[in-house]
């Protein structure tokens, strides 16, 4: 069974039900988030938040990447965000790996993997270049948070 084959009858009950088709492109509640791809994090539902609410960021970790920068500056700049949520979480797999292991195991070489090897280093790393950013508009309010994927509770840590 291919993971395909579910996702075309699960989203005609999800069409059916569909009532979103007005919302405006610019978030509500002028948010983003960047945080980890990992399958354990709903993002609008551990921030209560509804579709038209925030832009979600994803990728390997929550990390600063170019691409994550691109989307966090057209964020800003171009759809009214003022708020920016670096959530990493606990048990994290970019932590259970180093750049060299990753390196070896996926056999690319000059790929920067962005583990993490201190987890509250690595917050305050993502959190510092955004913040030291000459880009974002100077009202930008950029935070970092920490998600616990045993409680689903999120801590505030910068
Ligand atoms: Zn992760």
């Amino acid at each position: 069974m291919s993971a395909f084959d579910d996702l075309l009858a699960s989203n005609e009950a999800f069409a059916a039900e569909f009532a979103a088709g007005e919302l405006p492109a610019p978030p509500a509640k002028h948010l983003a988030v960047l945080t980890c791809m990992d399958a354990r994090i709903l993002p609008l539902a551990v921030f209560g938040l509804e579709p038209g609410d925030a832009h979600i960021v994803r990728n390997a970790g929550g990390r600063v990447t170019d691409d994550a920068l691109r989307s966090l500056l057209v964020s800003t700049h171009i759809l009214d965000v003022r708020s920016i949520a670096v959530v990493h979480h606990t048990e994290c797999s970019m932590a259970r790996f180093s750049q060299e292991d990753l390196s070896v195991q996926i056999g690319s070489d000059g790929v920067d993997f962005r583990v993490i090897g201190d987890p509250e280093a690595s917050l305050k790393d993502d959190v510092g270049q955004l913040r030291s950013s000459p880009w974002f508009p100077p009202d930008t309010d950029i935070r970092g948070y920490e998600y616990d994927v045993r409680t689903g509770r999120l801590r505030q840590i910068l």
